[in-house]
């Protein structure tokens, strides 16, 4: 029975205080997720998840609006994924949460910060971009699109499931000035 005996020796260093409450839950710290543009509030994000886009689509994203060159920073620790120039997101890139299963898409880009690599390791709070409006953003339209999916195989990072960022960057947040405005 000595294996036995072991394994119940170093189960509580196994097991550290609290780590239940983050067992079945992916987004366990999104309580820390930090809004993705520098200088930019709670009280002035806005909730447009499921607002109508073009061939029935729902945007299942937010927009935060800020000037061009406004720093970009990373919602949380994580690792550069993928950095992606298309038509419709322009300069992107995608940040995989250091929990392996949480995936922060940034869209619109202006530019990435110098020497910004896939694979790279970054920290919250670290500048990774500047805003712009790449992609089909608007000319002039300046704004950072980000939205958050969920990943069962963090390989297939194309697979994710899709939620609402609103309630992750706003959780904690008071709104005094908006108090019975509902
Ligand atoms: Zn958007």
């Amino acid at each position: 029975m000595p294996n036995i005996r072991r394994a119940l020796i170093l189960l509580p260093l196994l097991l550290p205080a609290g780590c239940a409450l983050s067992i079945g839950n992916p987004v366990a710290d999104a309580s820390s997720l930090l809004i993705p543009v520098a200088g930019v509030t709670a009280e002035q994000l806005r909730d447009s998840y499921l607002a109508p886009r073009s061939d029935g689509r729902t945007h299942n994203a937010i927009d935060i609006m800020a000037p061009r060159g406004t720093r970009v920073l990373a919602a949380t620790d994580g690792t550069i994924l993928k950095l992606h120039q298309g038509t419709v997101g322009g300069n992107s890139l995608y940040l995989l949460d250091r929990n392996g299963r949480t995936l922060y898409y940034y869209a619109h880009l202006d530019r990435y910060v110098d020497n910004l690599v896939e694979g790279q390791t970054v920290s919250r709070g670290e500048i990774i971009a500047y805003v712009g409006d790449t992609g089909n953003a608007g000319t002039g339209n300046y704004h950072l699109h980000f939205s958050v999916s969920h990943l069962a195989d963090a390989h297939r990072w194309w697979e994710g499931v899709s939620t609402n960022p609103y309630p992750l960057l706003t959780r904690g947040a008071r709104f005094p000035g908006r108090l019975g405005a509902r």
